[in-house]
C-alpha cells in the first residue's frame, strides 16, 4: 500500500481513474459563506434507524427530529469505517485509516495514533483563526503506548499536539481502561498518593476481576468486558489506583455536555471549532437515572434518548449565547449500530420492532450499508435551507477539506489525501457532491461507485461467513436493491472486476482526492 510517486499517480489518472476525481469542468469556485464557528457532534454507534427522523421508530430522538427541520438531513452519508478508531482517524487526518497500519480499534493505553507532523482538521481550524476544542470520546491513543505512558504525569504527546487548544477526553471507550477523564493531558482529580497504572495483559494483585467477582457486578458482561471492574462494571483492560479520578458512567453524558458548553461560553467572543464526541450510545449503556425507563427499549434506547438530550442542551447553550446564526452544526455518527456489544443490557430482549439500521443490511463491524451509512444533519441558521433532504454522497473523511474551505483555508497538495471538498453539497441540498466514489473499511473493504457497490472477497484462511462477508465477494446494485439482498457478482463479473481494479488503484495511488 506504499504511496506511489506523483508521476505514477498522474499516469494512473490518465488511464481512466476518473471516478476518483471531481467530475467535469466545475465553475470557478465562488467564495462560500464562512461560518464563524463550527460545532461537530459525533455520536458513537448511533444507527441510521436510531434517529427517528430517519428510522421508523417514533419519538426516540425528539429534539434532533425537530432540530433537523432547521437544516438538511443527508441520506447518503457514510463513515469511512464501521468501527470507532479508523473513522476518527480519517475524520481528523483526511486520510483513510487503512493507509496507516496500526489504526484499527485502539486499546486504552495505545500511543497517539496521529503523527503530530500530519496536517489535521483541528490544525486547519486553528490556522483559520479558531480556538479549537475536543470534548468526549477520543479513541485515537495518547502518550507513548503500552507500558510507556505514565498516567500520573502530563501525558505527551496528546490530542493537544495535533491541533486542539483544549481537550477533555476519555482515552478510548467507556468499556476500556483507564476509566478516567484526561483534561489537556492531565488526569482529572488525580491523587499523587493513589497513582494510576494501566495494562491490557494481567490484573494487579488485589484488584477486582470481572470473572472472579462476576456476582457483584451491577451490569453483567455477555462477552469480553470481564477484566478490571470500575463502578461495578467489567471493562476491557486492567487498571489500579486513581480511585478519586474514576468516572461514574451515569454522569458521563452530563459531564461532556457541561465541558462543551463551558468551552463555547469561554470562547463566545472568538471563532471556535468544537468537536463533541459523545459516549452514547456505545457500551456500557448506563444512562443517568433520569433517562432510565424513558423508552421501551431498555438501556440502549434510554442511552439514545440521553444522546438526544445532550444535543438539546448543547444547542440550547448555542442559542443562549446568541451564536446560532454564526455556527455551522453537524451531527453524525462514527459507524452503524450494534445491539449486543458485550453486556447483558437487554438490548436484544427489549428491541421489539425497533430496527437500529432501519432497512439497511448489516451492523457495526460489517461492510454492509448498516455498518457505515450514518445519520448526518447539517444546520446553519440563515445559510443552509430549512427542512430539506439531500441525497448527496458524503463521507466523514471529507469534513477536513470541507471545513477548511469554508474557513478560507487551502490544503497543500499532499495534505488530507482522501478528503473531498463537499462544501457545496453541505450548504445546498440541490448541489451534487464532488465525491463520486466511496471506500468503506471494516474487516473487509468495500468500493462504491454510483449505484454499484463491491465488497472484496473474504481473506484466505478466514471462515466464510455469509452474514459478514460472502466467500467470493459481493456486488450489489444499491438503487434496485437497497438492502443488499441479491449478490450479483456472478452475473456481472466485469463490473465487479472494474470496481476491484478501481479500489486497487485508489490503494496504490496513496490518495483519492483531486
Ligand atoms: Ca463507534
Amino acid at each position: 500500500m506504499a504511496a506511489l510517486s506523483r508521476r505514477t499517480f498522474l499516469k494512473q489518472l490518465g488511464l481512466g481513474c476518473t471516478a476518483l476525481v471531481a467530475g467535469g469542468n466545475l465553475p470557478l469556485p465562488e467564495t462560500p459563506p464562512r461560518p464563524r464557528n463550527i460545532l461537530f457532534i459525533l455520536a458513537d454507534d448511533l444507527g441510521w434507524g436510531d434517529v427517528s427522523c430517519y428510522g421508523t421508530t417514533p419519538n426516540l430522538t425528539p429534539f434532533i427530529d425537530a432540530y433537523a427541520q432547521r437544516g438538511v438531513t443527508f441520506t447518503d452519508a457514510h463513515s469511512p469505517a464501521s468501527t470507532c478508531t479508523p473513522t476518527r482517524y480519517a475524520i481528523f487526518t483526511g486520510c483513510y485509516a487503512w493507509r496507516r497500519p496500526g489504526t484499527g480499534i485502539a486499546q486504552g493505553d495505545a500511543a497517539l495514533l496521529i503523527n503530530p507532523k500530519l496536517e489535521t482538521l483541528p490544525k486547519l481550524m486553528q490556522r483559520s483563526g479558531m480556538v479549537t476544542g475536543a470534548v468526549g470520546k477520543w479513541h485515537l491513543g495518547m502518550g507513548l503506548g503500552p507500558g510507556k505512558t505514565n498516567w500520573n504525569q502530563p501525558i505527551s504527546p496528546s490530542a493537544n499536539d495535533i491541533g486542539f487548544d483544549y481537550t477533555f477526553l476519555m482515552a478510548a471507550t467507556a468499556d476500556r481502561t483507564p476509566c478516567v477523564y484526561v483534561e489537556d493531558g492531565r488526569v482529572v482529580n488525580h491523587d499523587p498518593n493513589d497513582p494510576i497504572e494501566v495494562n491490557y495483559q494481567r490484573n494487579y494483585p488485589g484488584e477486582p476481576d470481572g470473572v472472579r467477582d462476576r456476582a457483584s457486578l451491577k451490569l453483567d458482561w455477555h462477552h469480553g468486558h470481564n477484566q478490571a471492574v470500575v463502578n461495578g462494571i467489567g471493562r476491557i483492560g486492567y487498571m489500579k489506583g486513581g480511585e478519586k479520578a474514576r468516572w461514574k458512567d451515569e454522569d458521563m453524558a452530563d459531564i461532556f455536555v457541561d465541558k462543551a458548553c463551558a468551552f463555547m461560553e469561554a470562547n463566545r467572543e472568538k471563532p471556535f471549532f468544537l468537536y463533541l464526541g459523545t459516549n452514547d450510545i456505545h457500551v456500557p449503556r448506563v444512562p443517568h437515572p433520569r433517562f432510565v425507563g424513558s423508552t421501551p427499549f431498555g438501556p440502549r434506547g434510554d442511552a439514545t434518548r440521553q444522546f438526544d438530550d445532550s444535543v438539546r442542551r448543547v444547542i440550547e447553550k448555542l442559542r443562549e449565547l446568541g451564536l446560532e446564526r454564526d455556527t455551522l452544526v453537524v451531527i453524525t455518527s462514527d459507524n452503524g449500530p450494534v445491539v449486543n456489544d458485550g453486556y447483558m443490557d437487554e438490548a436484544e430482549e427489549k428491541l421489539g420492532n425497533h430496527r437500529p439500521a432501519a432497512h439497511w443490511r448489516g451492523t457495526k463491524y460489517t461492510p454492509f450499508e448498516g455498518g457505515h451509512r450514518v445519520p448526518f444533519i447539517a444546520v446553519w441558521e440563515g445559510q443552509i435551507p430549512a427542512n430539506r433532504r439531500s441525497n448527496a454522497l458524503l463521507s466523514l473523511v471529507d469534513l477536513g477539506h470541507t471545513f477548511a474551505t469554508l474557513r478560507g483555508q487551502t490544503l497543500s497538495a499532499d495534505a488530507m489525501p482522501d478528503s473531498f471538498d463537499v462544501h457545496r453539497a453541505l450548504l445546498d441540498p440541490e448541489a451534487a457532491s464532488t465525491r463520486t466514489a466511496l471506500i468503506s473499511q471494516d474487516w473487509y473493504m468495500s468500493y462504491r461507485e454510483g449505484e454499484w457497490k463491491y465488497i472484496v472477497p473474504r481473506r484466505a484462511g478466514n471462515a466464510p461467513n455469509e452474514k459478514t462477508n460472502p466467500q467470493n465477494g459481493a456486488l450489489f446494485h444499491l438503487t434496485n436493491d437497497e438492502s443488499e439482498g441479491t449478490n450479483l457478482i456472478t452475473r456481472h463479473p466485469k463490473k465487479a472486476k472494474a470496481l476491484h481494479n478501481a479500489l486497487l488503484r485508489a490503494i496504490r495511488a496513496g490518495r483519492t482526492r483531486p
